[in-house]
């Protein structure tokens, strides 16, 4: 097949994400890595734990695509159809593969340490049209099929096995028989300027972009994310990104896809710096950001989370006064977090954050998303008041991004 004929869908099936309990995120996860060899997605769809819908969606989406890929429904439990479907829909018949029925057995004998019960030798059954891809990680097989040009591969629907199998197995046999030219994407960062704002400023940037070259606005988080895709030039792309960064100059937070706290984490590295936190309203959700990079240890020294008031006196030295004259969410309690942090716990910078995250808990001086950040070191400190408006979860989320940025902008200014 020629690159360019190349293309996937994706499927994943659950009733569990069609009531919204789980997220798909295995979708998402697939057309991240196969955009990144070469492979567009053209759809994903989600369908329930229903043969007919199962069904349909396999005749519906090898219409549209080269490669359909299925996550979900291979469990033992009665609502995991897909195996049974798969074997009709491809005319074969179930047997024994004796590599997946060992994979079991070693799963629950030296791993688990269970005993079998039939259900799980079960899941040493495929379909004999099918080639089994081994699932390391868990007890139900891959399954590869071929039909009328058009490739199947089923997967587990539990993240990490599916994970595994895509990286180990698919991504590989993929790369082998197709010749694929990876789709580039370049990605920056930018905050404190609106999406429709950039646009303005970019239409003369997009109106001279060659056809092959998509520019996307991706906001989140009061800031928008930038992203040019080709699958041609590599050249050209690099080209148009440099144009890209130097007309956003201004607001550029960084030019690569990356997370705040990956970019903080990065400028405390250059600098051979260390970080503390002191978190009221955000619960310890910067902290969470930030020991999620692997080698945090080398800039983060902790953090206290300071929720009540004598968390906030006894913990950080905040003083009873300020506690009562201005409140927890007040400029002046957060300049003393802050201070309390960097020297209980003897960091170069710290951040303080209190706020009120809601639903209730507002006041009409005070509303609900109030937020106070104070970020800083020993000689200066820099605070800023926030109003946020969303629910509970995102306006955590927003405090969180939102003081990352301020100490980024205060390390640069330094
Ligand atoms: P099992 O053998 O555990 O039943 P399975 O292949 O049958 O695995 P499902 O039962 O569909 O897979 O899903 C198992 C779990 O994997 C779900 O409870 C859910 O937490 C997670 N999961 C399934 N599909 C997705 C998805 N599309 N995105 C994210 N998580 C998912």
């Amino acid at each position: 097949m020629n690159r360019k004929e190349i293309s996937a869908s994706i499927i994943t099936i659950g009733d569990e994400l069609l009531i919204g309990q789980v997220i798909d995120t295995n979708s998402a996860w697939i057309a991240q890595e196969l955009n990144k060899i070469g492979i567009p997605v053209k759809r994903r769809v989600a369908v329930g734990d229903s043969f007919n819908e199962i069904w349909s969606a396999l005749d519906e989406e090898s219409t549209h695509a080269d490669i359909i890929l299925i996550t979900g429904g291979l469990g033992p439990t009665s609502d995991d159809i897909t195996k049974p479907l798969l074997c009709k829909y491809f005319n074969g018949k179930m047997i024994i593969n004796d590599e997946a029925l060992q994979n079991v057995k070693y799963l629950f004998e030296q791993v688990f340490k269970r005993p079998l019960i039939e259900s799980n030798l079960k899941q040493g059954e495929v379909p004999d049209v099918c080639t089994v891809i081994q699932n390391k990680r868990g007890t139900a097989p891959g399954m590869w099929f071929e039909k009328e040009g058009k490739i199947f591969i089923s997967l587990p629907g539990v993240p990490h096995e599916m994970k595994g199998m895509i990286t180990d197995s698919v991504l590989p046999k993929f790369s082998s028989l197709f010749s694929l030219a990876p789709i580039i994407h370049k990605t920056l960062l930018t905050a404190g300027v609106g999406e429709s704002f950039l646009a303005e400023q970019l239409k003369e940037f997009e109106a001279q972009l060659p056809s092959s070259i998509k520019l996307a606005y991706l906001p989140s988080y009061g800031m928008v994310r930038l992203r040019l895709t080709s699958s041609e030039s590599e050249k050209e792309i690099n080209n148009q990104f440099d144009k890209l960064q130097s007309l956003v100059k201004e607001y550029l937070v960084t030019n690569v896809d990356e997370s705040m706290a990956e970019t903080v984490a990065k400028l405390l590295l250059r600098q051979n710096k260390t970080l503390s936190t002191a978190e009221s309203c955000t619960g310890g959700y910067i902290a969470h950001l930030i020991t999620a990079i692997p080698g945090s240890s080398e800039y983060y020294k902790g953090g206290v989370i300071s929720y009540a008031y004598e968390a906030k006196e006894n913990l950080l030295g905040v003083s009873p006064d300020t506690l009562t004259t201005f409140g927890a969410v007040s400029e002046e309690t957060v300049k003393e977090m802050l201070t309390g942090a960097l020297r209980e716990l003897n960091t170069d910078y710290s951040i303080a954050v209190s706020g009120i995250m809601g639903p209730g808990g507002g006041m009409p001086e005070k509303p609900v998303g109030t937020v106070w950040v104070a970020v800083g070191d020993k000689t200066a400190i820099r605070t800023h008041k926030f109003t946020f408006r969303f629910d509970r979860m995102k306006n955590i989320e927003l405090t969180a991004i939102n003081a990352l940025n301020l100490l980024r902008k205060f390390i640069i200014d330094k």
